[in-house]
């Protein structure tokens, strides 16, 4: 459920007509709403009733400030995975406390913020980083909350790219390896253990994966205990799907219950660390109809948004829909394909797609940009990024201005005249 609607046959966000939106501040623009993201975030929550629990909203899927002070100001944790992350968490306000750090190669330096802002756990992803986590408390005089983030080889029945439960992946310690290192950890003065953590992978639209994975999780914590290794929480990962097109996920409210019957009995809180799940439908993002042309038996639509703003359908081969802003009644459909002005033939936001007959100026909205977006978007081909707005009822705010040209090469210097001679 989001708040984009058609009202009269124009396309709003909540109480702003998205043309108006693109009028004041241009194309491409992401354009979020506010009331969509605080109730997936409290349908997230309100689905783990019956348990201690601690949402934690993993920050990569979307990263903006304003976006994180909106979650804070509800009390939610965070997932992060660098210190980018961290000091965009702590400048939005939220809780040092509530955070948990995930990630595969985490450096030294990343570490020491994270445990001198007292987070709330590490996750950690290895025996190397377990010893270099050590290292770096004992340096700071500290003692690091941890978690052993296990890989419970599951198969989420995803794209590849974003499966990462599975033996085959980069991600977490081997189950088998799992109860030597929590013993190794024990020894640790600098060390302090507080959890057990997996994440299986994105965008898994059935609940059986994760049931798979509980069950194997579960059944660690128990070993765990017997061997007299205390723990606080199980972190369950994030990865639950959103509808792109007809997909039909599992609701929040039945993998919720189902957690909380599963993990009663262990004593255990529960953290979870949705993203796409909380912003993936909270945002469209506009772009305008640059022209047309055909090739051959093919038409394209060209627009003013690229892969890089948009990267999905070029990564993942993501299904986003598109739709016309203004009134598309009487208009014909037919099937083109929509293209960016990115020097790729992979650069598409949708390809043999059934669309209304447009034209240069229209104006276009693509929905389920929210997530993995603005975060994925880069300066490929020399583009500046594009503006985020937040809609909330009827009032906009500018989230984040549109790159300036001089921005693409801030930081970057021009050679001294006299290292141009030629040699
Ligand atoms: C990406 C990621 C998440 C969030 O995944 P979603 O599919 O967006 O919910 C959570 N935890 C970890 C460790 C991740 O890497």
């Amino acid at each position: 459920m989001n708040h984009f609607e058609r009202k009269d046959g124009q396309l709003w966000a909540d109480g702003v007509p998205l043309a108006q939106i693109a009028a004041e501040f241009g194309t491409p623009t992401y354009v979020y709403s506010r009331a969509t993201i605080e109730r997936h975030y409290r349908v997230m929550d309100e689905a783990l009733h019956g348990l201690e629990h601690l949402v934690c909203y993993a920050v990569k899927a979307c990263s903006n400030l304003a976006i994180l002070q909106i979650l804070a100001n509800l009390g939610s944790g965070f997932d992060i995975v660098s210190a980018g992350e961290l000091r965009r968490v702590l400048l939005a306000g939220g809780d040092a406390k509530k955070i948990v750090f995930s990630g595969v190669a985490k450096r030294d330096d990343e570490i020491a913020l994270a445990l001198q802002a007292g987070i709330l756990c590490f996750n950690v992803e290895s025996a190397g980083e377990l010893g270099r986590i050590e290292r770096v408390a004992q340096q700071l005089g500290l003692r690091a909350p941890i978690s052993l983030r296990v890989n419970p080889d599951v198969d989420p029945h995803t794209h590849k790219y974003i499966a990462t439960g599975l033996k085959s992946s980069k991600f977490g310690v081997a189950f088998a390896e799992a109860e030597s290192l929590y013993q190794r950890a024990a020894q640790s003065p600098h060390l302090q253990i507080v959890g057990v953590d997996c994440h299986i992978g994105s965008q898994i639209l059935e609940v059986a994966p994760f049931v798979e994975a509980i069950e194997k999780m579960l059944g660690l914590c128990d070993r765990l205990k017997a061997a007299g290794i205390a723990l606080q929480h199980l972190d369950l990962g994030g990865g639950l799907g959103i509808a792109y097109r007809d997909e039909r996920p599992a609701a929040p409210i039945e993998l919720g219950q189902k957690i909380v019957s599963m993990a009663r009995a262990h004593g255990l809180h529960i953290v979870t660390e949705p993203g796409r799940v909380i912003v993936g439908n909270a945002a469209v993002m506009l772009t305008r109809v640059v022209g047309t042309k055909q090739n051959g038996d093919k038409e394209f639509v060209l627009v003013d948004a690229g892969m890089n703003d948009l990267i999905r359908p070029a990564l993942y081969q993501a299904w986003h829909t598109i739709e016309l802003a203004s009134d598309p009644r009487g208009r014909e459909r037919h099937q083109v394909d929509v293209v960016g002005p990115v020097c790729e033939s992979g650069d598409f936001l949708a390809q043999d797609r059934e669309l209304v007959v447009v034209g240069e100026g229209d104006l276009l909205a693509v929905s389920g940009a929210g997530a993995y977006g603005f975060a994925m978007a880069s300066n490929y081909n020399s583009r500046p990024r594009a503006a985020e707005v937040l809609v909330d009822g009827a009032r906009t705010t500018l989230i984040r201005a549109r790159e300036t040209l001089e921005d693409l090469w801030r930081g970057e210097h021009l050679l001294d005249a006299d290292q141009l001679q030629n040699r």
